[in-house]
């Protein structure tokens, strides 16, 4: 084995654990694989947890997913991993989990595109949801083949997040980054909210990205280049409003009115004057 074979395998154990400490899986989720030379990857086997691996356990296939080398089966996402890396010959290693934030945000339908923190934007753009697949099957490389040509990080519908990076720990960095973002999303919202950054500020972010010698996998899509449904998108969906002249744009969702909120269109009633009124609408249906 070479040394930079060893020095993968133990970089994988230690993503694993990384990944099972932060609560990003439970039990035997997730899965992570790296590119060993030009044809072959080394990945992690299926059925383990990702929390107590070793490095002898990982198994080697061909770009085809055949088994070359180890005692286990490879990765049961197999088949995803491949078709990021027949898509995308820039990625050298793949990371999947179930990030409990992320993967809320993945079962609630809403993807992780506004334009809210400065490190996202530079480094992952947006994070859209492939549309929902079984696991394990080939529906789930079908769904992630629609995003992973312009997105480096993806939540997938009523799963979890994937990530890919041109090292395995890029690659798990921006999974870090994806939960991150959800978790200050869901905050934001909690308290009334984002606040946008404006389109000007995102292309001036981008622009800064070179600087750091952060390359982004696509640029942003104008308004009315959005990928059509089942096309593939060469381009990001990013929520970033026009501003007009200000940076930070108060978000325009509709939002919950807060407690105590006046004018917000909302009724408070007592328990007693809701059952009076519920009465009064029986008597009159009589
Ligand atoms: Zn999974």
């Amino acid at each position: 084995m070479t040394t930079a074979e060893s020095q993968l395998r133990a970089d994988i154990v230690e993503v694993g654990r990384r990944m099972y400490a932060r609560g990003y899986t439970a039990s035997n989720d997730g899965n992570i694989s790296v590119r060993l030379g030009s044809d072959r990857l080394l990945m992690t086997p299926k059925s383990v947890c990702k929390g107590f691996m070793t490095p002898d356990m990982m198994c080697i296939t061909d770009l085809d997913g055949r088994k070359l080398q180890g005692d286990r089966d490879p990765s049961s996402e197999m088949l995803m991993h491949l078709e990021v890396y027949r898509q995308r010959p820039d990625v050298q290693a793949v990371v999947h989990a179930h990030p409990p934030t992320a993967t809320g945000f993945a079962v609630a339908g809403i993807p992780l595109d506004r334009a809210v923190l400065a490190e996202v934007l530079t480094t992952l753009g947006s994070i859209p949801i492939a549309e929902y697949a079984t696991p394990s099957t080939k529906e789930l490389p079908e769904a992630v083949r629609k995003y992973i040509k312009a997105h480096d990080g993806m939540l997938l519908a009523n799963h979890g997040a994937l990530t890919v990076g041109t090292d395995l720990f890029s690659a798990y960095y921006k999974m870090e980054t994806v939960e991150h973002f959800a978790k200050i999303s869901l905050v934001a919202r909690l308290l009334g909210g984002e606040n946008l950054i404006s389109r000007a500020e995102v292309l001036r972010l981008q622009e800064l990205r070179g600087s750091y010698g952060i390359k982004a996998p696509a640029p942003i899509c104008a308004d009315d280049d959005a990928p059509a449904s089942g096309d593939a998108a060469l381009c990001q969906v990013v929520q970033a409003p026009e501003g007009s002249g200000s940076r930070l744009i108060p978000d325009t969702i509709e939002r919950l009115p807060a407690a105590g909120d006046a004018g917000a269109g909302e009724i408070r009633l007592t328990y007693r004057q809701l059952s009076e009124l519920i009465e009064d609408a029986i008597r009159n249906l009589r």
